[in-house]
């Protein structure tokens, strides 16, 4: 493979993906860098996806890939039609989410293929490293490149994101199993809340199927004090008095761990000639830890730019803008969010008071991060055009 090449992805996930085959597509010369030896494998994903008109409330002005509107069914473990969320007394809220539970291990490869065929070259088992504007290669391809454009693509711990001067953010740790043989809802997927069982995050319950779901518990390390998170899962499965119920008995058929940036957008997604996207940029909402979306507009955008820049048509810098206008706010505000949610979780009284106080509708919205007025964030108007900042103004005095 020759070095001078016009784009590197480094990074085989829904965002690296997405950004080889949009470059591709559009023209470039992408090579797709992927450490692991089987794209998606092993799998370190929940793999719950809101349907696309979910995801379009989620972000109004963002543009989904065609990748996230027609998932292939074959890539579809199983579709739930709630969310229920319980707090840590054990009562419960729900509201309609329609969602598709993706085989994160055939949707990464479905869109590595995608990508193959757009005229990526694609790169298994191959790791990168990142300096001084070469990229060294390892494992089954070894050599260097010297890409125009980097696409930083490789997930929470991006080395691409450390090499531009990014701090590393605050992170959830997860830990999951796929249980089988228990009586859970297929239905609705489950948010849990208990500063007991999932101290600084949540534990969730994940239908894969009738009898079998994806059961985890994700928490922030400075919430975790000297408890082990396999000890805290394991509690959550055997004694949760509501989800134990379900899950006691249960066999677990397979363990996943992995992390979950939690502090929003990286400080700079853009730098010289490199691109940040999904994970390695912290593009995940902060509300739910759901990344996937996130990923991959990101990754589109960054297919686009990368591919626009290399015609003439565009700077390099004029990505971070494009992210903010298709996301920006929406994730912003999901770590707004997650930050007052953050007071109400030092104590199971404060959280059960929160619950109680938000509607079913209204956690809706809390989850799309999409009614901070209601948890008390609300700012003051930028001028009289800023309709948005006027009606948290109304709403802050209609409650006072
Ligand atoms: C336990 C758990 C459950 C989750 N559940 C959900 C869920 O239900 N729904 C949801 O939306 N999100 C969920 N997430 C988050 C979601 O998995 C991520 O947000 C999503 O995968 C981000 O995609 P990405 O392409 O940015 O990164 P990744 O999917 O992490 O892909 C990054 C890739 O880069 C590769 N890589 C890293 N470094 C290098 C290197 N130096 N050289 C070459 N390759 C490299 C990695 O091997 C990896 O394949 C969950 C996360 C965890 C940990």
């Amino acid at each position: 493979m020759k070095e001078e090449i016009q784009v590197a992805v480094v990074g085989a996930g829904p965002a690296g993906c997405t950004a080889a085959e949009v470059a591709s597509y559009r023209g470039a010369e992408v090579a797709l860098i992927e450490r692991k030896s089987e794209i998606g494998s092993p799998v370190q994903c929940g793999g719950f996806l809101p349907e696309a008109h979910e995801l379009q409330a989620l972000m109004p002005r963002a543009r989904l890939p065609q990748t996230l509107q027609d998932i292939p069914e074959r890539c579809i473990l199983h579709r739930t039609h709630l969310q229920r969320i319980y707090s840590p007394s054990g009562e419960s809220k729900e509201f309609p989410v329609a969602g598709r539970v993706v085989d994160r291990r055939a949707f990464d490869r479905f869109l590595a293929h995608r990508a193959a065929r757009a005229g990526a070259r694609v790169l298994p088992a191959t790791r990168a490293s990142w300096t001084d504007g070469v990229l060294q290669l390892s494992g089954r391809f070894s050599g260097f490149l010297r890409p125009q454009i980097v696409i930083g693509a490789d997930g929470p711990l991006s080395i691409i994101s450390r090499s531009m001067g990014n701090p590393s953010g605050e992170r959830g740790i997860c830990l999951e199993y796929e249980m089988a043989d228990i009586d859970i809802d297929p239905d609705a997927a489950e948010m849990y809340f208990s500063a007991d069982y999932a101290p600084g995050g949540y534990a969730w319950i994940i239908p894969l199927g009738e009898d079998l779901a994806n059961v985890g518990v994700g928490v922030r390390a400075s919430y975790l004090a000297s408890q082990k998170l396999p000890d805290l899962l394991d509690r959550f499965v055997q004694e949760h008095p509501v989800a134990g119920k379900m899950l006691r008995g249960g066999e677990v058929m397979a363990v996943m761990r992995g992390l979950v940036p939690a502090s929003g957008s990286a400080g700079s997604v853009q730098k010289d000639n490199l691109l940040l996207a999904g994970d390695a940029a912290g593009h995940v909402m902060a509300t739910s830890g759901g990344g996937i979306p996130l990923a991959m507009v990101a990754g589109r955008i960054a297919g686009e730019v990368a591919a626009a820049y290399l015609k003439g048509e565009l700077a390099l810098r004029e990505y971070q803008s494009r992210i903010r206008e298709e996301f920006g706010k929406e994730l912003d505000r999901s770590v707004q969010i997650r930050k007052m949610v953050d007071m109400a979780m030092k104590s199971d009284r404060l959280m059960n008071a929160l619950f109680a106080a938000l509607s079913p509708d209204q956690m809706k919205s809390v989850m799309r991060a999409q009614i901070p007025a209601a948890l008390g964030i609300a700012r003051e108007p930028k001028d009289d055009s800023d309709r948005e900042g006027i009606a948290l103004q109304k709403t802050r005095r209609n409650k006072t």
